[in-house]
């Protein structure tokens, strides 16, 4: 469903990515973990073009972007469409209610009438146990909520590949639980995730398979149980050893 091949991103002098592929198949829940200033983040940008990578390739639900030439801004487009993002910050817009916040990308981005993306709004907050949120705004919705409303907002634009930038770290830990819950029932239902987390119960328990980072480039990648219990690199225990 996803391929990233030999992405290079720089920030002047500073390479952060470094020569990455990863591939990820249809229905995969990955997992990247690793040190802060890895690069997770950016590579995750770099999935959706978010972030153009200096070189390298990038392909989504067989759009192709070939960076390095000139890019069509419709392949750009197309690309994006297949992705949904859901960041640390939910970013819902205060003065909208609830329904309007998951309704209003449905109506710009898709052309939904009103009334279908209303619709289609009940469904996903209904999914994510927040359809009594509808009428109010976003002020009046805990942290958690307002994260899973971001995720019915993100999965009513109909991704195919949803990716994840460290979905609790801004929440308690007992309400991050919520959000988590979501996005395992997401996972078991054979939506294809990248997620970016600090959640390593997460990792070991719902991800198909761990991408270690650090320095811009994977340390090390496996099934969950391995990267866990017998790493290959020095440097992944250490990482482990010092957030478990
Ligand atoms: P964290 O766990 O702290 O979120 P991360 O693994 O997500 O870290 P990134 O945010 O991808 O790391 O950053 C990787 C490196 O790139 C860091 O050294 C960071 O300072 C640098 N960086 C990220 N964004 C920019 C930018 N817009 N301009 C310059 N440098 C940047
Ligand atoms: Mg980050």
């Amino acid at each position: 469903a996803v391929s990233i091949e030999s992405v290079v991103k720089r920030y002047g002098e500073h390479t952060v990515i470094n020569d990455v592929s990863l591939s990820i198949g249809e229905g995969e829940v990955v997992a990247i973990i690793g040190p802060s200033g890895a690069g997770k983040s950016t590579l995750l940008r770099c999935v959706n073009l978010l972030e153009m990578p200096d070189s390298g390739r990038v392909t989504v639900e067989g759009y192709r972007v070939d960076t390095g030439s000139a890019i069509p801004r419709s392949a750009l487009v197309a690309l994006r469409r297949n992705v949904g993002m859901v960041f640390q910050s939910f970013n819902l817009f205060p003065h909208m209610t609830v329904l309007r916040n998951v309704s209003l990308p449905q109506e710009r981005v898709l052309g939904r009438s009103t009334a279908e993306a209303n619709a289609r709004s009940l469904e996903l907050l209904e999914r994510v146990g927040l359809a009594h949120k509808a009428d109010q705004f976003p002020g009046r919705c805990s942290g958690g909520q307002q994260q899973r409303i971001a995720i019915a907002r993100a999965l009513a634009l109909d991704p195919r590949v949803m990716l994840f930038d460290e979905p609790t770290s801004a929440l308690d830990p007992e309400v991050g639980l919520e959000v988590l819950a979501v996005m395992r029932e997401l996972a078991d239902e054979g939506m294809t995730m990248v997620v970016v987390t600090h959640e390593m119960q997460f990792a070991r328990n719902v991800s198909d398979r761990v991408v270690v980072m650090a320095d811009g480039a994977i340390l090390e990648e496996g099934d969950p149980d391995q990267v866990f219990t017998a790493p290959t690199q020095d440097r992944t225990r250490q990482f482990l050893r010092a957030v478990l």
